[in-house]
């Protein structure tokens, strides 16, 4: 039986219940994954100010919002992350922040977000080669730094570490064996995600992705552990070489399987816009109505508004050219 829903919370037009927002807080990015960022500079927009960003948590948070994660663009680049943190975590209703970054500043960054709030967070790596890491992360992308900043957060000791790796056809798909032995040394949590047509680059769905696992000696069995948002996983298990190794395998299938059915998500993308879908066009500019002046009891009917107007599912595979670059959504 399903909850009883608050008369007062945040539903969409298809009466899923929205939990869940994902905050951009930049569409800078010091990386440049071919799929995620254009060519050519950053965008240059206003991302919204600190002050900004903890009005709109607190009217989220007011509509129902208990969980919220930090993204971007990278988010480690926006000096005053920690305080924003902080204005999040100090936000009565929200529950739980999680952080979604590159891996780059995290040696350093680790033990400070844990102590401002976050609690959960994923890393974005693609592979274990360096130079393969150049070619789809751009030059700035060192592996050496990434893995370092991997076992910070790890000793550092958050609730959930995972792993996020985007499989690429005739880039990657040979190598997730080898990403899930690595993130489960480490302690994390391997995810599999399906190529998003936001750039270049051809998805390989995940029933593909598992039958590789199997091929490159990760047993994998059935297990209903779910997370926040769309992945759903098995648990898995290798012997090689002497080394047993175990674990829980994360997949999200946003192409070919039910990303949408159980949506409990809003975004609001770096330039402070509501994003109902990831894969719409929709967008209503609460930065503007921030700026005007407008009331939280307007903000709030707005946000309920856009996410009414919600359709049952995304339509990437169609709309991709009209998409905005996943760098300045949050992914
Ligand atoms: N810079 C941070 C990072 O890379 O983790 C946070 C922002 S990034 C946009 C968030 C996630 O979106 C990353 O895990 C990234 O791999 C994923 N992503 C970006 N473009 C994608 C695409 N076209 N398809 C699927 N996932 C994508
Ligand atoms: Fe930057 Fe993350 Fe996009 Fe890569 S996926 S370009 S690290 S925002």
């Amino acid at each position: 039986m399903s909850e009883p829903l608050d008369p007062g919370a945040l539903v969409d037009g298809q009466g899923r219940r929205i939990a869940y927002l994902r905050l951009s807080l930049t569409d800078r990015c010091n990386f440049r994954c071919s799929y995620c960022a254009p060519a050519g500079p950053d965008r240059s927009g206003d991302p919204l100010a600190r002050p900004e960003l903890a009005r709109l948590v607190r009217i989220f948070a007011g509509l129902g919002v208990r969980r919220v994660r930090l993204t971007g663009g990278e988010p480690t680049l926006r000096p005053d992350l920690l305080d924003v943190v902080r204005d999040v975590r100090a936000t009565p209703g929200i529950e739980e922040i999680a952080l979604t970054t590159n891996g780059h500043a995290l040696g350093t960054l680790a033990e400070a977000l844990l102590a401002a709030g976050v609690s959960r967070l994923n890393v974005s790596l693609d592979t274990l080669d360096p130079e393969r890491l150049h070619r789809i992360a751009g030059r700035a992308a060192s592996l050496e730094r990434i893995v370092t900043g991997l076992r910070a957060a790890l000793r550092a000791g958050f609730a959930s570490v995972k792993l996020n790796t985007v499989v690429v056809r005739g880039e990657n798909e040979h190598e997730v064996g080898d990403l899930t032995r690595f993130a489960w040394r480490l302690g994390a949590t391997p995810r599999f995600i399906e190529l998003m047509p936001f750039g270049p680059g051809s998805p390989v769905p995940t029933a593909e992705v598992k039958a590789l696992l199997a091929g490159q000696g990760i047993a994998l069995e059935a297990d209903a552990t779910r997370g926040w948002g769309p992945a759903h996983h098995m648990r898995g298990t290798t012997d090689a070489a002497g080394e047993r190794l175990a674990g829980l395998v994360g997949f999200i299938g946003a192409m070919t399987e039910g990303f949408c059915e159980s949506c409990n998500r809003v975004r609001v993308s770096a330039d402070g816009s509501l994003r109902a879908c990831l894969g719409g066009r929709d967008r209503v500019a609460l930065a503007e109505l921030v700026r005007a002046g407008a009331s939280d009891a307007d903000i709030a009917g707005r946000i309920r508004a856009a996410l009414l107007a919600k359709r049952d599912r995304h339509h990437m595979a169609d709309d991709a050219g009209g998409l905005l670059p996943m760098i300045g959504t949050g992914g």
